[in-house]
């Protein structure tokens, strides 16, 4: 059997991610981590039966120590750390949101671990020492995020490299709305995404189209393509989850039903495949398939994404993070939503680029900035 730990367990990757692991039987689950919801972390202790549990918050220990008196239980970063230097680990998924799944992934790998990755934020802030590290312990990075599994299941002929990415999006819900009639949306409108159900940051992400620019960054890193090679293709139907094009102009595309079981799953039985929760469930007949070029003007979002990735580190740790603030202070209601392009705009201005930072200059210059546009 191999050994698994979910970082993120409660989440819709997290929980989507025991779902696959409910079809292969190859897999024990060492592990599990969640943040607040400690009524589903019991829930899946309960059904899981991990040896070692984190939660976030130190006050919820004792709470799930009374009722699973056998599982060891951590909590905090310092808990996912721990989980995360436990070498019994086949692979480990990370699929926290926001920061925090950095410096757990980072141990994992000097531990020799192989990593499911499906948090952004791990290589949007650090993608250079991530990537750096894992090649120096020949690490596996394997993408869960369907457009970098799909770039990954294209290039599985290893005599040929790529010579563009092409990364499909499917616009999110307001592609065919104004900016005006953009600008007066409110969160329930930008939550309703027409064809992925995942987390609220993500799924603003993706309204804002700031999800494809990070992942214009992912790609970079985890295939080492230059970002001109990049490209981000408008394509509703989420039905291609990406293209790779070779040198000869031949482009090889991943298509299937828009399920985040399909990517998990690639991603923990890499290079083979397993028959899966929904293998039997897709047809071509009837699908429609339409590819437009992203709007830059009314997505300025992917175009900053784009422009700091040119930049470099620095910025990148400033978008992020004023990114992510700004989706909160909308969530909350604070600021509308064109606002939130606004946020990273002035962020990215207000910032002098600096050159060769380490992880922990990374989170220090991710907290000034929270600390500077949270409202
Ligand atoms: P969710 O918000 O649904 O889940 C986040 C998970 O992280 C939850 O288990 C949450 O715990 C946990 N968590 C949050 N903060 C902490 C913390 N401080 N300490 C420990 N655990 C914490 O997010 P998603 O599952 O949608 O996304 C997770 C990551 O994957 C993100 O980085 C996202 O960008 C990426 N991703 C998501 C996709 C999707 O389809 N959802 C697709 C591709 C990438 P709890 O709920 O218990 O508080």
């Amino acid at each position: 059997m191999k050994k698994i730990t979910l970082l993120g367990s409660t989440g819709s990757i997290g929980t989507q991610a025991l779902e696959v692991l409910d079809y292969l039987d190859e897999y024990e689950v060492l592990a599990l981590a969640a943040g607040k919801n400690v009524r589903l972390l019991c829930a899946q202790i309960e059904k899981y039966r991990p040896k070692r549990v984190c939660i976030q918050k130190q006050e919820d220990v004792q709470l799930v120590k009374s009722k699973f008196p056998q599982v060891e239980v951590l909590w905090g970063l310092d808990g996912l750390m721990e989980l995360c230097s436990d070498t019994q680990n086949d692979i480990i998924l990370v699929a926290t949101s926001g920061k925090i799944g950095l410096k757990p992934t980072l141990r994992a790998i000097e531990n020799k671990i192989n990593i499911a990755l499906a948090n952004k934020e791990t290589l949007v802030m650090a993608g250079e020492i991530v990537m750096k590290k894992a090649k120096e312990n020949n690490v596996k990075i394997l993408p869960v995020d369907s457009e970098h599994s799909a770039i990954l299941q294209c290039l599985s002929d290893k005599n040929n490299d790529p010579y563009k990415l092409i990364i499909t999006a499917s616009g999110g819900p307001f592609l065919n709305k104004t900016r005006e009639e953009m600008g007066k949306s409110n969160a329930l409108e930008a939550l309703k995404h027409p064809r992925w159900h995942m987390g609220r940051k993500i799924t603003i992400d993706s309204a804002t189209l700031m999800n494809k620019g990070l992942e214009v960054i992912e790609a970079h890193y985890l295939f080492n393509m230059d970002y001109k090679d990049i490209k981000v293709v408008i394509h509703p139907q989420s039905l291609v989850h990406s293209f790779v094009e070779f040198i000869d102009g031949s482009m090889l595309a991943q298509v299937g039903f828009p399920s985040m079981h399909i990517p998990i799953q690639y991603a923990l039985t890499y290079p083979k495949r397993h028959k899966g929760i929904k293998t039997d469930g897709f047809s071509l007949f009837g699908q429609t398939m339409t590819f437009e070029k992203p709007d830059l003007d009314k997505f300025r979002c992917l175009k900053m994404a784009y422009e700091a990735g040119l930049d470099g580190t620095s910025s990148l740790v400033v978008l992020n993070a004023a990114n992510e603030v700004a989706v909160n202070n909308f969530l909350e209601g604070k600021i509308h939503f064109l606002d939130i392009e606004k946020t990273v705009e002035k962020a990215l201005l207000e910032h002098n680029t600096i050159k060769n930072l380490t992880i922990d200059e990374i989170l220090e210059l991710d907290l000034e900035t929270r600390k500077r546009y949270a409202k």
